[in-house]
């Protein structure tokens, strides 16, 4: 990332689904997020509907959430998988459609190479499911040249913020 970004105890959590009723899981989802352990929510994106990318099946809605939280890293990511597991996620292959996603894109500025949690995530800045709904809640961590490159890609806005509750 080039621009300064978030507090160390902030996290932004990517949120998707194309696989079963795709809104009511999502909002399942953030508030199962707002309930971990030593984690607040602090907000949360419109809702966006964009086609599959190096993928298939239905349209996708994705969100962003911001978080901050006392947890460790990794502790995140398996609460987070646990969540995924909780909403019957399975991986039959590469990008296959799903019923709920968890990313973690960004962790205040924490980068870390690391395989199982790679920071920022390595592709967030392709997306521009990610992009706009990050600019929406954290606009200091997208700059106008990374949004502008993600322009093309079909996405449109589904419902704005409180779609979740
Ligand atoms: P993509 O990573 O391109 O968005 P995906 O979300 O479909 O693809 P998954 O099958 O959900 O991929 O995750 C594969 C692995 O990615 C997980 O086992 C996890 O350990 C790892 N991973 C690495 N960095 C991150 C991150 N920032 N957030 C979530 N998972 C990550
Ligand atoms: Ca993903
Ligand atoms: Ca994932």
């Amino acid at each position: 990332m080039n621009k300064p970004v978030l507090a160390a105890d902030t996290v932004a959590i990517g949120l998707g689904a194309n696989l079963g009723d795709a809104r009511q899981t999502l909002s399942w989802a953030v508030k199962a997020i707002a309930q971990l352990p030593q984690t607040q929510l602090q907000a949360v994106s419109s809702l966006y509907g964009s086609k599959p990318i190096d993928s298939s099946g239905p349209d996708y809605l994705n969100a962003v959430a911001l978080v901050t939280t006392q947890l460790a890293p990794l502790d995140l990511l398996h609460a987070l998988q646990a969540i995924e597991l909780a909403a019957g996620r399975e991986r039959p292959y590469r990008n296959a459609p799903r019923t709920l996603d968890l990313d973690i894109e960004l962790w205040g500025e924490l980068q870390s190479d690391a395989t199982e949690l790679t920071l920022p995530h390595p592709r967030m800045l392709e997306r521009a499911f990610v992009l706009l709904p990050l600019a929406e809640i954290a606009p200091q961590c997208v700059g106008a040249d990374q949004l502008q490159a993600v322009r093309e890609q079909g996405i449109e806005l589904s419902q704005g913020s409180g779609w979740w509750q």
